[in-house]
């Protein structure tokens, strides 16, 4: 074990260690001898302590006026982006991010936090006609309480706060249970707050093992709502125990996003798009491009530069200011991103680029995947209907743009999307027929904005759309109002 000094939970305005006195380490993907931090390994009961703390702060919270919520929203803001190195180095360094995107993730959630600040000082509510003589009607949004936000390891800055922020600034108190596989940076985040001047128990973080956490967290009685973000299997779990117990809940899942690359393309333009949306961050965005769906007329040609691209990619730890593609999170992420490139190998496809563990003393205590690219690909084959999370590029060839459409249309995901064309009427045709809720055109299937609302259709998502002024919806509940005049008037 490290000598590290331990990192306790953030509960009720402390920093407390697990209610067993367990801790575990938490190693750099590039080089797992490093060891960068160590986490309070909690249980159950740290849960529920995190939960009463959120229930004590939340009335206080509640009806504290919204704009003096967003100063302190505003404040953090101003304080993360005076740490925003020290903030992205552990990211990139906890979880493998290359260190420039690390950074662009930092600036998001500043952005973020300006952004839900505003929030605080902007109208809620509607006035509604009432038909009585002289009454005035009107609507007012309410916060739920406490929620739990559950999230996945891939954006430790950005989804963690895409969805406390709405949740704090429209008055409801928070329980955040991270990934195991990036707690550090959600503990950053806390310190962020705490800095700011959080009220005590208003927001809380508790490390440890997922399902035993995420379960205690969803079962306790005081948690009203529950946000999620991750795969669909731990989804589906949630969303089972969160309607059994009748509170809200919204699951944001997983991707098997399509780039249609029609013959009219800019293809030197769609290759760039198309490698940057598969090989950044290794694949594991839920809006990674994972396939590239493109017309016969152009296979070849467009083939020849995705293949050319994916081949100049540098490889390097997350930390090298050059890692244009760094490690995978973990070695179970790695061999499972082995398993499918395997399929690929074994018929599914004709491997064109990668397809292995790069060598050399750099990777050898990471865990590194060549940028790896399968042309040929059936629609139907596994590394193309499945989530792989990897840097896994499948080219799929088209005879028509209708046939396009819907080889993108046919897996059980609708995250995200994109087409390369010029042609006005096949675009529009496109937004038209396409089944997702992120809707591209000559742009990456990753890389969306967070002012702007953002789900998936079928499997990704449970209809509910997070950041931007959609997060109104899901994290207050409306309050008609009607004020009759005394006797009339
Ligand atoms: P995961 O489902 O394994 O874990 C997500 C979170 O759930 C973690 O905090 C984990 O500890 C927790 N968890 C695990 N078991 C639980 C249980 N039984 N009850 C409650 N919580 C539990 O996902 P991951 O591997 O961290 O992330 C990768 C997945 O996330 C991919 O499928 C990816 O597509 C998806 N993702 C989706 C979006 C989106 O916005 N649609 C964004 C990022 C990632």
């Amino acid at each position: 074990m490290s000598t590290l000094e331990a990192k306790g939970n953030w509960i009720g305005g402390a920093w407390r260690p697990s209610s067993s006195g367990e801790v575990r380490e938490v190693r750099n993907p590039s080089n797992v001898d490093e060891v960068v931090g160590v986490v309070a390994w909690s249980t159950p009961a740290d849960v529920a302590a995190a939960v009463e703390s959120a229930e004590k702060a939340f009335r206080s919270w509640k009806n504290m006026p919204a704009p003096s919520r967003a100063r302190i929203l505003s404040k953090a803001a101003d304080i993360l982006a005076g740490r925003l190195e020290e903030v992205a180095r552990l990211l990139s360094r906890e979880q493998g991010k290359p260190i420039g995107e690390a950074r662009g993730e930092v600036q998001r959630g500043v952005d973020l936090l300006h952004y839900y600040a505003g929030e605080g000082w902007r109208s809620l509510g509607h006035v509604i006609p009432s038909a009585a003589p002289g009454a005035l009607m009107f609507t007012v949004r309410e916060p739920l309480g406490v929620v739990g936000v559950i999230t996945p390891w891939n954006f430790p800055v950005a989804i963690p706060l895409w969805k406390s922020c709405p949740a704090l600034i429209f008055g409801n108190t928070v329980v955040l249970k991270p990934a195991a596989d990036a707690p550090l940076t959600a503990l950053a985040i806390a310190s962020v707050f705490e800095e700011a001047g959080m009220p005590p128990g208003v927001f809380n973080v508790v490390t440890g093992p997922g399902s035993q956490l995420g379960d205690a967290l969803i079962q306790h009685e005081a948690v009203k709502a529950v946000t999620f973000t991750g795969s669909n299997a731990v989804g589906a779990h949630i969303a089972r125990q969160a309607a059994a117990r009748g509170i809200k809940y919204q699951l944001e899942m997983g991707g098997k996003n399509a780039a249609i690359v029609l013959a009219d393309a800019d293809l030197d333009h769609a290759a760039d798009v198309v490698i940057s949306g598969a090989m950044r961050f290794a694949g594991q965005k839920c809006t990674a491009t994972s396939r590239a769906i493109v017309e016969r007329g152009v296979l070849d040609a467009f083939t020849e530069k995705v293949v050319e691209r994916a081949r100049r990619i540098a490889v390097r730890p997350a930390t090298d200011e050059e890692a244009y593609l760094g490690p995978v999170v973990n070695e179970a992420q790695r061999q499972k991103v082995l398993e499918y490139i395997e399929l690929g190998k074994a018929g599914e496809g004709k491997l064109a680029a990668g397809g292995g563990i790069p060598e050399g003393d750099l990777y050898a205590r990471g865990f590194f995947v060549e940028p790896t690219v399968f042309v040929d690909v059936r629609p139907d084959a596994r590394i193309a209907q499945e989530e792989i999370f990897g840097p896994v590029l499948s080219l799929i060839p088209a005879d028509s743009p209708e046939q396009a459409i819907e080889i993108a249309n046919g897996v059980k995901y609708g995250l995200s999307a994109s087409l390369f064309t010029n042609d006005l009427t096949r675009a529009m045709q496109y937004i038209r027929d396409i089944e997702v809720g992120m809707v591209r055109v000559n742009a990456e299937t990753a890389g969306v904005e967070f002012q702007a609302p953002f789900g998936g259709y079928k499997a990704s998502s449970s209809y509910s759309r997070e950041q931007g002024r959609a997060a109104i919806e899901f994290f207050t509940q409306v309050k008609t109002v009607t004020i009759a005049p005394a006797g009339g008037c």
